[in-house]
């Protein structure tokens, strides 16, 4: 896509700091790190969102975070990390190409992933929203 700051990356228009590129995807630096050492798992195809991947491309860029996972924690002896992928902007998506986000967690390090505080829902509720998730699904079938 002519346009899209991630084609443009992957093109060598825009220069990245790059730890792995293969045929299927790239990795790299989030221009702004959350924490140091926070990279974005980014699939070759412009694809807005991650249900519209291929299931090959999907195993290829889940497969990438397991692989640089360890990496990333070692790297910075961090504690954890968080696999971040927002999908449309309401969820919080700014560059409209799918990418996962790999960001490394130290205890105490103040990261706030997202300012939402759940409601405990009662089971009858819950049974509620499940049938309707489900014909939602069936619906798409
Ligand atoms: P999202 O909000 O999930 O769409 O995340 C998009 C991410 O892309 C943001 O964290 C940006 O900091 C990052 N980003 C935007 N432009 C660049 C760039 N040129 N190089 C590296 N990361 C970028
Ligand atoms: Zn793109």
């Amino acid at each position: 896509m002519e346009a899209c700051i991630f084609c443009k990356i992957m093109r060598g228009e825009i220069p990245a700091a790059t730890v792995h590129e293969d045929d299927e995807a790239i990795v790299f630096l989030d221009i702004n790190q959350a924490i140091k050492a926070h990279l974005l798992i980014v699939p070759r195809v412009h694809a807005a969102q991650w249900h519209e991947l291929d299931d090959g491309t999907m195993a290829h860029v889940a497969r990438l975070t397991a692989q640089w996972a360890p990496a990333v924690v070692a790297a910075v002896d961090a504690d954890g990390y968080n696999l971040l992928l927002n999908n449309g902007e309401a969820a919080g998506q700014e560059v409209m190409h799918v990418h996962f986000h790999l960001i490394p967690r130290k205890r105490g390090d103040g990261v706030r992933m997202a300012g939402v505080k759940p409601r405990l829902a009662d089971a009858e509720e819950l049974r509620g929203t499940a049938s309707v998730i489900k014909a939602a699904q069936r619906a798409r079938e």
